[in-house]
């Protein structure tokens, strides 16, 4: 019998995060002792304040529907971390919370985006950018990147790219899958370009915000100019260790607000009670609270590029942010390893799955298709046996 999907769905390619991390589960089951790198996901529990909020949450009886875009509390305690953070000024409804900052981005999309606008994806960018973009009928265009300009786009570029089809561009800065992070010199610079096409809509994906190394990442939508028509998305899942908590949220203009609100309340209505309650306390905790696990992460890169370092034909680059390194394996193309020519990204990926039991994700998947992906959100230990792995079977 035939399944008669649309071809919405069949023309929507699956997360290759997502897909990756099945697959590293599935080999797992079977047996095979496989080192996932290829989920962004932090290896740490959620803070026991956060927890406890959330365990009181269900004491007090929060069980019912929640408001669609929110609860006011939670709106409001948004409005003081954008302050705190970001030096950025929200009224509450400005604020909607939704399940995710995926979804906080689908709705964006959905509310903006007509059939043949285009979206602008600076490249790298993640893998669901450009999905989203296509569920929306939209066309995505790629401003490729490499390695050699730390994977930033230039204002140059930019104003090559934008066409009067031009309806937004996708900012994610500290980047995943590569960890850059924009100055506020290099934002400004590509905001003058924007100033000059006032149809274009600035989506800056802020959810690695406090995954950085020092440098500290620029909120676009403090830009003057760019306010009116930015709209600032993060979420609590890479902060706070609350992946499956599900808690994103935007800041934005407020007739996108309420139009993403409309769209939230026919698709999900209002996020989880208990994963909102616990969110209130989570946004408004000094940052100094998490800083234990930010101070390991930045270990753990160190010592992840001290290890890749060691293995010839890997190009890598300093990563200031996120906890991604986004190596350039293009010198690998062509050459037989095992048995296996290597083409591109995704066979060098599958080298590593399959020969050295290492999950990363291709960079064909970000639209960088010389590099492939490392997560290093997993144990230390993990990160050396995976990495003298990769060292073995390349050599
Ligand atoms: N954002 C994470 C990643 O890139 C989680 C998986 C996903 O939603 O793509 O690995």
């Amino acid at each position: 019998m035939s399944h008669p999907l649309s071809d919405r769905i069949n023309s929507l390619p699956v997360s290759q995060t997502l897909a990756m991390a099945a697959k590293a589960r599935e080999l797992k089951a079977a047996g095979k002792d496989i080192i996932s790198l290829s989920l962004g996901e932090p290896d740490f529990n959620t803070p026991n304040f956060i927890k406890n909020a959330a365990i009181e949450a269900i004491n007090q009886d929060y069980n019912s529907y929640t408001p669609v875009d929110g609860y006011t509390e939670l709106k409001e305690a948004i409005c003081t971390k954008f302050k705190r953070d970001n030096d950025l000024s929200y009224q509450p409804n400005q604020i909607v919370v939704s399940t995710g900052a995926k979804q906080s981005i689908a709705n964006v999309a959905q509310v903006l985006l007509n059939p043949g606008d285009e979206v602008l994806l600076p490249a790298p960018y993640w893998v669901s950018y450009s999905a989203i973009a296509t569920l929306c009928e939209a066309k995505f265009v790629e401003i490729p990147s490499t390695i050699e300009t730390d994977f930033k786009i230039t204002p140059e570029q930019l104003k090559a790219a934008i066409t009067p089809k031009t309806k937004m561009i996708f900012f994610n800065s500290p980047n995943n899958p590569s960890g850059t992070i924009y100055s506020e010199a290099e934002y400004r610079a590509l905001a003058e370009v924007l100033e000059k096409h006032p149809q274009i809509f600035i989506l800056s994906d802020e959810i690695y915000e406090h995954i950085n190394y020092g440098e500290k990442p620029f909120s676009f939508a403090t830009i003057d100019t760019m306010y009116d028509r930015t709209i600032t998305v993060n979420g609590l899942a890479k902060a706070f260790a609350m992946t499956g908590w599900r808690i994103g949220y935007i800041g934005a203009p407020q007739w996108i607000a309420k139009a993403c609100t409309k769209m939230q309340g026919q698709i999900t209505s209002g996020t989880n009670c208990i994963a909102q309650r616990a969110a209130i306390t989570a946004v408004l905790a000094p940052v100094s609270k998490i800083q234990y696990m930010v101070d390991e992460f930045k270990n753990r890169r160190d010592m992840v590029l001290e290890l890749l370092g060691e293995i010839d034909g890997l190009k890598l680059n300093v990563p200031p942010g996120a906890f991604y390194v986004f190596p350039d394996v293009s010198s690998f193309f062509g050459k037989t390893i095992q048995g296996r020519t290597i083409h591109n990204a995704n066979d060098f990926s599958m080298l590593l799955l399959e020969e050295a039991n290492v999950a990363t994700v291709t960079g064909e998947a970000f639209g960088a298709s010389n590099c492939v992906r490392l997560s290093y959100a997993a144990s230390v230990a993990q990160l050396q046996e995976a990495i003298q792995r990769i060292k073995n079977v390349l050599s």
